[in-house]
């Protein structure tokens, strides 16, 4: 079996270990939640003085030509591309993960001009921000739109056919850590004349995407999890140059404007990505989603990959042989194609585990039902790392220190 000193041999070797340096962890604390809410780079403090003390309150209004704001959801774009195959003029970063659904899945709909096609077939499993938008959306159209949902990825293939509109799913489950075959389903998908657009939140920055090769539609995700952008950073939308003439959303702002600033009564979209965008960006939180791109452009998504894989072998391995007299479910796949950068776990007290765990520095979440949630994030996380949580894991399974009470109901 692995020993603590297996795994300092391994940080002592581990190409990446130099990067987490650049991240700001506080002491006794071992984070494994960088796929709900990524660590803070160092950087991101001083981009904040900055943007705040000079471009703000120094060259005020004069800023969003002389600092670049007016550009950065483009520029950031560009700078996000290379990490889900997507190529220059295809991103933007902007709005949230939520609102960018809508739009893609709005254009993807309008796309679609044939009116037998009245089906988004999704995963009843997909994070329920995407459903709900997806709901509003179809219901708001009144145009006879539903929602089909599957109850497992191998049931894809009968839901999917000639009323297809859009298959829209999450690229790697929140919950399960399961990662779809993109390549097969947008085939599956297109075999059928139908639309894939994929939610890429739990997979950028953690998995290696390439949207072209898989022959993606439109992509949407998020930048304050594996990408480091900070709470509530603006998310991206990927609409490749082969689709954006036919792109037309509905929230047609001014900054999706050909020409903002003729303040013209007409909406004309502008050619391009910007058509995605709508209104005035967040600059601040927009400012530091660069910090995190920077530390990616200092690595490669294969070296992370290698390491993410070897991460959660790892924790699998260790929670299975060290606590594997406790009723502990491995729900994430085994199968490395099949697996994002998270491990997760049943426990009939799941919740209460959690709160012990968090308790004693090890920040992992909980999720109904009775799940467990380890996020492994190789640009900060090392592999003593791993076997420290799986120790506490250990000691507080075995001696049962965690308070029943705290469960909320929580029993598989
Ligand atoms: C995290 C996540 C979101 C978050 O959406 P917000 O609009 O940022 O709140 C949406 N979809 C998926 C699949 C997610 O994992």
């Amino acid at each position: 079996m692995t020993t603590r000193q297996d795994c300092l041999a391994l940080d002592a070797q581990d190409p990446l270990a130099p990067l987490r340096a650049q991240f700001d962890l506080p002491e006794g604390v071992i984070y494994l939640d960088g796929n709900s809410l990524g660590a803070r780079p160092k950087a991101a403090l001083a981009r904040a003085q900055q943007v705040i003390a000079r471009e703000w309150g120094h060259d005020l209004i004069r800023s969003w030509n002389t600092a670049g704001w007016f550009d950065m959801p483009r520029r950031l774009g560009d700078r996000l591309a290379p990490l889900i195959g997507a190529r220059a003029g295809e991103v933007v970063v902007t709005d949230t993960t939520s609102l960018n659904l809508f739009k893609a899945l709005a254009a993807a709909l309008h796309m679609q001009t044939d009116s037998a096609r009245r089906v988004i077939v999704t995963e009843r499993a997909n994070f329920p921000t995407d459903i709900y938008m997806a709901q509003g959306l179809a219901s708001w159209l009144d145009r006879g739109y539903s929602l089909r949902l599957v109850d497992s990825p191998e049931e894809l293939p009968s839901a999917i056919g000639a009323d297809t509109a859009v298959v829209m799913l999450t690229h790697v489950n929140y919950r399960t850590g399961y990662q779809h075959d993109m390549a097969a389903v947008s085939a599956l998908a297109h075999a059928h004349g139908a639309l894939a657009l994929w939610d890429l939140a739990h997979s950028a920055g953690a998995v290696p995407v390439d949207l072209h090769a898989a022959g993606a539609d439109l992509a949407v995700g998020c930048t304050y999890k594996y990408l480091n952008g900070g709470p509530g950073a603006p998310a991206f939308i990927w609409v490749p140059k082969h689709h954006q003439a036919a792109f037309r959303q509905p929230l047609s702002g001014w900054w999706g404007h050909a020409a903002p600033f003729e303040m013209s009564p007409e909406f004309a979209p502008v050619d391009g990505i910007g058509r995605a965008l709508c209104g005035t960006q967040p600059i601040v939180s927009l400012a530091m989603v660069e910090c995190g791109l920077e530390i990616f452009e200092q690595s490669s998504i294969s070296a992370i990959r290698a390491k993410s894989l070897a991460l959660t072998d790892l924790f699998i391995e260790l929670v299975e042989a060290r606590c594997g007299d406790h009723p502990l479910g491995l729900v994430t796949p085994r199968e490395h194609a099949r697996r994002g950068s998270q491990v997760s776990f049943t426990h009939p007290h799941g919740y209460a585990v959690m709160a012990a765990l968090i308790a004693r520095g090890v920040i992992g979440d909980y999720r109904e039902p009775a799940i467990m949630r380890f996020g492994f994030t190789p640009l900060y996380t090392s592999f003593a790392d791993v076997w420290d949580a799986v120790e506490i894991l250990r000691q507080i399974l075995d001696d049962q220190a965690y308070d029943i009470a705290a469960t909320r109901g929580a029993v598989t």
